[in-house]
């Protein structure tokens, strides 16, 4: 199983991070050892001194695929999720800065949090899903879907040009603007659509 996972997919995120605007989704991936375990908090790894969350909507892949265009895209999911991409920004910083591969930054162990799963009937228009992070009780991350710059669809059109996307497989659609750190002690809750998705303690 892997982790599918869009940068700068939120035109105000951009903005925050000062980076430029691509002209194609820009792609990397997290392996499976990057998820929490069910029920564990996040431990803040001890080769970083800036752990940012992301909080990202989720998409799972329920059907093997490869070159799926954008309007066959929907039969290839059915459930819908809120999860976290901790990114340790300072490594980050450091490895863009020397043109090297993020993965140390964005794959570490525990570095991917899913909450529950939605199924994606429940919702009226995936394409316009609000969705929210809470840090100790404040609203530090908070958009909607509508605001992506690749809809899901076309996501997951562009990624299995490149990867066969297979059950199971989960697709972190980009985090929107809001970013920050997260320390000892916070407690984050996710939200989407309404609903509670995950709270998370970090230790
Ligand atoms: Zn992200």
């Amino acid at each position: 199983m892997k982790l599918i996972c869009v940068g700068r997919n939120y035109a105000k995120h951009i903005e925050e991070l000062q980076n430029d605007r691509p002209d194609a989704p820009i792609i990397f991936m997290k392996p499976d050892s990057c998820l929490g375990q069910k029920g564990q908090p996040f431990f803040i790894p001890d080769f970083s001194n800036e752990i940012h969350h992301e909080v990202e909507v989720l998409v799972k892949i329920n059907r093997i695929g490869k070159h799926i265009q954008p309007k066959f895209a929907h039969k290839y999911y059915d459930e819908i999720g809120l999860g976290l991409d901790f990114t340790a920004r300072d490594l980050q910083r450091e490895l863009k800065a020397k043109g090297l591969p993020w993965e140390k930054a964005k794959s570490f162990d525990g570095a991917a949090y899913i909450g529950q799963w939605f199924d994606k009937s429940q919702f009226l228009n995936i394409n316009d899903l609000q969705f929210q992070l809470t840090k100790n009780g404040v609203v530090v991350q908070n958009d909607t879907t509508a605001n992506m710059m690749w809809g899901i669809d076309d996501i997951i059109s562009h990624v299995s040009r490149y990867f066969t996307l297979k059950i199971g497989d989960i697709l972190f659609t980009g985090t929107p603007s809001g970013v920050g750190l997260v320390q000892r002690g916070d407690e984050l809750t996710g939200q989407l659509a309404g609903q509670h998705a995950f709270t998370l303690n970090v230790k």
